[in-house]
């Protein structure tokens, strides 16, 4: 069978993704491969088509025994037997599943690094012929990599007492240089294919949100996502806890995770989270390694994270069967001193000497900057992360919410103009004030603080924005700070002039902004069930997914993707080849699942008529 008769039988897939095709050919052709695909980009099947076709086993190395049974139940329910030997196993199942694997049952065979050094393993590698050696996760080897695996780096030993070499392919979803650098090296790769995909993920909507009432921004989003999973990240351990409490008690269906929970708390929570039994998980960063959860469709991070690294990887696990998914931040000022403590009181690694300390510390303190400039800035938020991460992107991506809110580009030259000028009288007449005062004198506040200064009568430029409203003239403010046409400083953050405001008086240069249209906030939700669909039978297919998925004891997204499903909602086959034709389904599902899902589409059908 050729690669794409593979991915359409057993996958359902009509064709491959980006770099897919290429990493599969280079394997098929005998060389090392190192793919680096941003998380659902699809890399599984990069290396398991591979494992179908080569005459021998596949061991794959992956870091987490939850990645592990998620990919070989996914597996099986496409019909590729595959199995995992860890140490999650009893005693029975691992002594069955060796035999199984001794008699060439198995094709793909998961492992943790660990496993790799037990006496059962070294057997099997010397007695099994090994066509291919996958490492998942690869940037686990790596000392640059956040979640280093010490024995990540005995792999090599291992392969090198394999009676032959074989072919080694290492996937990760980290871009960096030194990373891949260290990949190679410390895994033995030999002159590998190295294919990089874009980090796009196209499907995800990101936006910012600077709301006055966090709380409630948070369940209007989670509202607009009734019945979908989500998962909400905040920055310590006790704003998850009292998040948590409050959403149950708006009756939200929420569980929580983090580090000061037992390990069996952890476990169970996590579970209800990937079986649906809870819609909402609210997590520290603790949460969401491992997680293979493909149908999480929204993340909210409560506040703003540490930097872009760890903000794109978070955001990331929204949305990873390719169906639209939000990835909404709640900025608040806060989070910046926040997370500026943070970083000054880390006592992360006491192995490292004062010098290097304080330099990690200022790298730390840079990135945060970086995070900071995504929530404030006023450009399209696709483009900002991509540029980040190195990559070329157009400044408009129509699925942020930058470009959704319709900022224009607008001439402010004269309200700068005015601005700067109020400030300079003001000085001159000895006062300063903070932003939102200098706005409300601008658009000519009656209010009472203001009456003792006598404006009226001594300020020229008193009102003289009327035209604009209070928020209006603040953001203005802001804007000019940020461009540093003005400066903010002293002790009550007074507007002040600097250098460049006189620049501003003399030679009047013109000033663009984006300004917001119209004062809509992006409605939250709705995408997340695309246009067009018919609501009714999608909601009558995930009931029946719901049961099948109880009956068999797996998540739900193990039967069936959202993204299938919206294709077989869209499509409506009631006859087998109709059914195979849809997204997702292959052979193997189609026998197991399509009679439950046709019956369902046909009653439908027939109520309607
Ligand atoms: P990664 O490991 O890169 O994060 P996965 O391998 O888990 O991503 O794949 C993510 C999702 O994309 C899965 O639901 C998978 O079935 C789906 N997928 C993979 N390849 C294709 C393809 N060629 N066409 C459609 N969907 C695909
Ligand atoms: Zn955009």
């Amino acid at each position: 069978m050729t690669p794409e008769e593979l991915l359409k039988q057993y996958y359902g897939y009509d064709s491959f993704r980006k770099g897919q095709r290429e990493l599969i050919g280079h394997i098929l052709a005998g060389e090392d491969v190192l793919g680096i695909m941003p998380t659902g980009a699809g890399k599984s099947v990069c290396y398991q088509i591979p494992a179908l076709l080569l005459p021998g086993l596949t061991i794959v190395i992956s870091p987490l025994i939850s990645l592990m049974q998620d990919q070989v139940t996914a597996l099986r329910t496409n019909g590729v037997p595959a199995a995992f030997l860890n140490s999650s196993l009893d005693e029975d199942t691992y002594r069955r599943t060796l035999q199984q694997v001794f008699r060439g049952e198995i094709r793909i065979l998961y492992a943790a690094p660990e496993r790799l050094e037990t006496q059962s393993f070294q057997t099997i590698a010397q007695e099994i012929p090994v066509s291919m050696v996958t490492v998942d996760e690869a940037h686990c080897v790596s000392q640059w990599g956040q979640d280093f695996r010490s024995s990540y780096l005995r792999i090599l030993g291992f392969l090198q007492q394999l009676p032959r070499r074989p072919i080694i392919s290492a996937f990760t979803a980290t871009a960096t240089r030194e990373v891949a650098d260290d990949i190679i090296r410390i895994l033995g790769l030999q002159s590998p294919f190295s294919l990089t995909t874009g980090f796009d993920r196209t499907n995800l909507f990101f936006g910012v949100q600077q709301p006055r009432d966090k709380f409630r921004a948070l369940t209007e989003i989670i509202r607009a996502h009734e019945g979908q999973s989500g998962i909400v990240y905040c920055l310590t351990r006790k704003l998850v806890e009292q998040i948590t409490d409050d959403l149950r008690e708006q009756g939200i269906s929420a569980t929580r995770y983090h580090a000061g929970l037992t390990d069996e708390e952890r476990r169970q929570n996590q579970e209800d989270f990937i079986y649906d039994r809870t819609s909402v998980m609210v997590a520290t960063n603790a949460f969401g390694m491992g997680i293979d959860k493909s149908d999480v469709r929204f993340v909210v991070h409560y506040n703003m994270p540490k930097n872009i690294e760890s903000y794109y990887q978070e955001a990331g696990r929204a949305g990873r069967d390719g169906s639209p998914a939000e990835c909404i931040l709640l900025y608040g000022g806060r989070d910046v001193r926040t997370n500026q403590f943070m970083i000054e009181n880390s006592t992360g690694n006491d192995l490292l000497d004062d010098e290097t300390r304080l330099r990690i510390q200022q790298q730390d303190l840079e990135r945060l900057k970086h995070m900071t400039f995504y929530c404030t800035r006023h450009e399209c938020l696709r483009y900002y992360l991509l540029r980040y991460f190195g990559e070329d992107a157009p400044g408009y991506c129509g699925n942020c919410s930058t470009c959704r809110t319709n900022y224009e580009k607008r001439d402010i030259s004269v309200e700068a103009l005015k601005i700067v000028s109020c400030v300079y009288r003001l000085q001159q007449i000895g006062l300063q004030f903070g932003v939102n005062a200098l706005a409300d004198i601008l658009v000519g506040s009656k209010a009472e603080k203001y009456q003792k200064f006598h404006l009226e009568g001594r300020l020229s430029t008193y009102g003289i924005l009327s035209e604009l409203t209070q928020k209006q003239c603040a953001e203005m403010i802001r804007f000019l700070i940020n461009q540093m046409w003005l400066s903010k400083g002293g002790e009550y953050h007074a507007v002040l002039l600097n250098r460049r405001s006189a620049e501003l008086l003399t030679e009047r240069p013109v000033i663009t902004m984006n300004v917001v249209k119209e004062e809509q906030p992006v409605p939250a939700g709705r995408r997340s069930v695309p246009e067009g669909l018919d609501e009714t039978l999608y909601a009558l297919l995930r009931e029946t997914r719901k049961k099948i998925a109880a009956r068999e004891g797996v998540p739900a997204y193990i039967v069936f993707t959202d993204t299938t499903l919206q294709d077989m909602c869209r499509k409506q086959p009631v006859q087998d080849m109709a059914f195979l034709s849809v997204q997702g389904v292959g052979q193997v599902k189609l026998e197991k699942y399509g009679t439950p899902f046709m019956k369902t589409i046909r009653q439908y059908q027939a109520e309607k008529a």
